[in-house]
């Protein structure tokens, strides 16, 4: 499908046109006919499924557009306006409103805590008529008479499973509740738990529940792999899987402050350039540490589920996952921030003994069993644990079966005079390594 085929104006698509977007994502595909026809929607998208776009691209063209310069009695004329559970994702949600709006009029707010009200209220007085905000902050600017949502015509609540774990949901009521009972609602949301149908109801008229496969997402664009190792183990093989494969992008996860905190340590005593991001950083660094990986001057960004929530960062090829996330389904966000919008991408789980049983909800969760990522070649082979010694025996041993197969099947081949044929024993991968190193 074409996104011409979704009726979208003649300048929007000249702009997606120039930002490579040859199809819509089954996301667009779905969303975007039922948003321009101003339908309310709940669905089910994480990030890196092309989410934003869905919901922009109908809400530059359903907005109208300002004829006139704008003058005061317009600046606080917000249309429409967009919740994110976190800053990072309300600034990228405005950079990329303000990417697809280039040919508009529409202009964009980021509002979001961590920094003085004063440049969000010039912003705003500048004429933005959409304003995207963490719910703290849309309140600050209520209370403070500088963001008035009287004329909002559409509002969407980003990730809201999100903003409900973390505790807005008086704040997103109180919000709702100052915008026209008239809007044209949409809420996406990775799950849907009892708490977040009750919002949906009190919130959505007759929607249409948009729900994309899962599954697909998980796997199709993602290699998943794990490395079953000791907890003690971890440190010295993540450094030694990073350094000896050299990869220059990688984003790991883990699941507190601390643990973060402690692996940039580890990965910059061994020179990786490596910088973390979570809770207890300031915006500012946070931004900073954001931008540095993004412009690759660092190569690992170590981030907490809560921090990295949203992130877009463009074609990352690899994710490690030093520990599982506390809820599954984190395990399909933190895995999105690779293989985004038509890109390969790998992410790799390190798995000690008390996280299998997680390991295989999540492998029920997005059916599909991970593969086993080999450290064949590494040190740390020499300081293996028990667990791991034992998971290599008997990979050693399926990799011995796969070679007797091979060479059944070149004799049965030669003896049928077809030749000899080398039998795929890889999966495509997306690195180019010398042929004598291995790649997982
Ligand atoms: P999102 O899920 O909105 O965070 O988008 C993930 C990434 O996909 C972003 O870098 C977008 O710029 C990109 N993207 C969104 N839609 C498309 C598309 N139709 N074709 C190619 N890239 C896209």
């Amino acid at each position: 499908m074409s996104f011409k085929t979704l009726k979208l104006s003649t300048k929007l698509l000249q702009t997606l046109e120039d930002l490579n977007y040859d199809e819509p994502t089954e996301i667009q595909e779905k969303s975007i006919p039922l948003l321009l026809d101003k339908k309310d929607i709940l669905a089910t998208s994480q990030t890196g499924t092309g989410k934003t776009a869905s919901f922009v691209l109908p809400m530059l063209e359903n907005l109208e557009e300002s004829t006139v310069v704008k003058t005061a009695d317009a600046r606080y004329k917000i249309q429409a306006l967009i919740l994110a559970p976190t800053r990072e994702l309300v600034i990228q949600i405005h950079e990329k409103i303000e990417a697809y709006a280039k040919e508009y009029t529409h202009s964009s707010v980021a509002l979001y805590g961590g920094i003085k009200l004063g440049s969000q209220v010039s912003a705003i007085r500048a004429g933005a008529n959409i304003a995207v905000g963490t719910t703290g902050r849309v309140l600050d600017h209520i209370k403070n008479g500088s963001l008035n949502l009287d004329e909002v015509e559409m509002i969407v609540l980003d990730e809201a499973d999100k903003m409900l774990e973390m505790g807005f949901i008086d704040e997103i009521r109180k919000i709702i509740a100052l915008t026209p009972k008239t809007r044209h609602s949409v809420m996406f949301s990775a799950t849907f738990p009892k708490p977040i149908m009750t919002l949906a109801k009190s919130f959505l008229r007759q929607s249409i529940t948009i729900e994309i496969d899962k599954e697909n997402l998980a796997t199709k664009q993602v290699r998943q792999m794990v490395n079953h190792v000791s907890e003690e183990d971890k440190m010295p093989l993540l450094c030694e899987v990073i350094v000896k494969n050299s990869w220059q992008q990688v984003l790991v996860f883990t699941n507190t402050k601390l643990q973060a905190d402690k692996i940039v340590e580890n990965l910059k005593a061994k020179k990786i350039k490596a910088l973390a991001i979570h809770g207890d950083k300031s915006q500012g660094m946070r931004k900073e540490a954001l931008d540095a990986f993004k412009l690759e001057e660092i190569s690992v960004l170590v981030a907490t589920d809560v921090a990295a929530r949203g992130l877009d960062i463009i074609n990352l090829p690899h994710v490690i996952n030093f520990e599982l996330p506390l809820n599954n389904e984190d395990y399909i966000h933190r895995i999105g921030r690779t293989g985004r919008a038509g890109q390969n991408g790998m992410a790799l789980s390190l798995i000690c003994d008390k996280e299998k049983i997680q390991l295989e909800e999540i492998e029920t969760l997005v059916n599909s069993k991970m593969e086993v990522f080999e450290t064949e070649g590494l040190t740390l082979s020499t300081s293996i644990s028990p667990t791991n010694r034992k998971v290599k025996k008997e990979i050693k041993k399926k990799s011995v079966n796969l070679k007797k197969a091979k060479e059944l099947a070149e004799k049965m081949m030669a003896k049928e005079g077809m030749g000899k044929k080398v039998i795929p024993n890889k999966k495509k991968g997306e690195h180019k390594k010398p042929k004598s190193k291995r790649h997982f």
